[in-house]
């Protein structure tokens, strides 16, 4: 846990947010500013930064955490119509909280590209 971490905070519920799928590992909740009609971020419980911060070590994690990703995409019904995953990585890839997320945007057609400006 980092002390600074908004989303190491959501994790330990000292800050509130909707959460829609949590395990020991990893916690999914919406995003508070929605960019599609679902906006989901997962995150690991464990603070790791960014993409970029990612290690062999964290290969378990890693797997479980877009293998989670998967399933909460089904648990929300949106798998079989579609979903856009991103991960956004430092300054050029738009990151601006630093604790890895992935965003699942779902629940309408999202363009050929990046969903977010
Ligand atoms: P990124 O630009 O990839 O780092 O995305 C960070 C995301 O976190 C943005 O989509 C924000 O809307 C979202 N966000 C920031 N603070 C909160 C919060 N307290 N609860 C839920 N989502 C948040």
């Amino acid at each position: 846990m980092s002390e600074q971490c908004i989303f190491c905070k959501i994790s330990a519920g000292t800050i509130p947010a909707k959460r829609i799928y949590e395990d020991d590992d990893v916690l999914a909740f919406a995003d508070i500013a929605p960019q599609a009609p679902v906006h989901v971020l997962v995150i690991p419980r464990r603070h790791i930064p960014s993409l970029d911060g990612l290690t062999e070590a964290d290969r378990g994690l890693a797997g479980h955490l877009l293998e989670r990703v998967a399933h909460i995409a089904r648990l929300l019904g949106v798998a079989e119509a579609g979903y856009r995953t991103i991960i956004n990585t430092h300054d050029d890839g738009g990151q601006e909280v630093y604790h890895i997320h992935v965003h699942l945007l779902a629940g309408k057609r999202i363009g050929p590209m990046v969903a977010r400006a």
